[in-house]
């Protein structure tokens, strides 16, 4: 393996196509090596589209005050996580970074001054799903973080000047869960959603479809069943950096439509 660099991405991809976008509801770490049917719809979505050039993943589980980029040639796999076999902290992602893509990244990026982070790596937001997607950890991966102290509107604004990237073969992946509350999981419902959850999810999935996406940047106005299904924003929030990327002809297709332990929706978005 090699690093890859801008130059060679651009020259390896055809400029007339578009890589599409994805946002994938990652759930449980477990699934980065379990062979389930989550796990099934990230591969088989994975053969749908191009191979990529590159990754740039926006996860629930990097926060932080002001935006960063990871810059580093090999970023660490983040075990991000506590109370899980020693299996999954065993797992390593030995996947490149991409310093010419992280400040290429942080060049197209005008409405936030972003940082070039040389200390995070992968968290298990982008490792767990990149992992069943490209086990053979061959295309280079960077990080995109959450300002948390930036309004939805914001980040959706913000993602938006990621789309040149999309012709360069970048594959841009969102990750979090559109509905999820760990405070009131229901572990004897390891299959199926709560009512309210059913609602919020169906409710985001309409708005989706209908291209809302001011009702979805706004979502604290959709009712108590979203308030219930996003509690706090960060696992919601790389859904509208996929949404934003999406031009207006575009197909949008879901797969892993699926509820786990009542307060957590798998609800994937293809875009593209
Ligand atoms: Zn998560």
């Amino acid at each position: 393996m090699k690093l890859a660099h801008l130059e060679n991405i651009t020259k390896t991809y055809g400029a007339t196509e578009t890589m599409p976008v994805l946002f994938v509801g990652h759930g449980s770490p477990m699934n980065a090596i379990e062979n389930n049917e989550f796990t099934k719809g990230w591969q088989s979505i994975c053969k749908s589209i191009p191979k990529p050039n590159a990754i740039i993943c926006i996860s629930a589980h990097w926060e932080t005050k002001g935006t960063f980029v990871t810059v580093m040639d090999k970023p660490q796999t983040i075990h991000d996580f506590g109370g899980f076999p020693q299996a999954l902290f065993d797992v390593q992602y030995p996947a490149y970074g991409s310093p010419d893509l992280a400040n290429e990244t942080k060049k197209i990026l005008t409405k936030a001054d972003v940082g070039l982070d040389e200390k995070w790596g992968l968290d298990h937001g982008a490792w767990s799903v990149i992992k069943v997607m490209f086990p053979d950890a061959d295309i280079p991966v960077i990080q995109l973080s959450l300002d948390y102290n930036l309004k939805p509107q914001f980040h959706y604004d913000l993602a938006k000047e990621l789309a040149s990237l999309r012709k360069k073969g970048v594959l841009i992946l969102g990750s979090g869960n559109m509905v999820h509350n760990l405070r009131i999981l229901d572990w004897n419902k390891p299959n199926g959603g709560f009512d309210w959850a059913q609602t919020a999810n169906e409710k985001f999935k309409k708005l989706i479809l209908e291209n809302d996406h001011t009702s979805l940047i706004n979502y604290q106005s959709l009712g108590q069943e979203v308030g219930l299904a996003v509690p706090t924003p960060e696992h919601y929030l790389p859904l509208l950096y996929s949404l934003a990327l999406k031009t207006n002809n575009e197909d949008v297709a879901f797969f892993n439509d699926q509820y786990v332990m009542g307060s957590l929706s798998m609800t994937s978005v293809k875009i593209g």
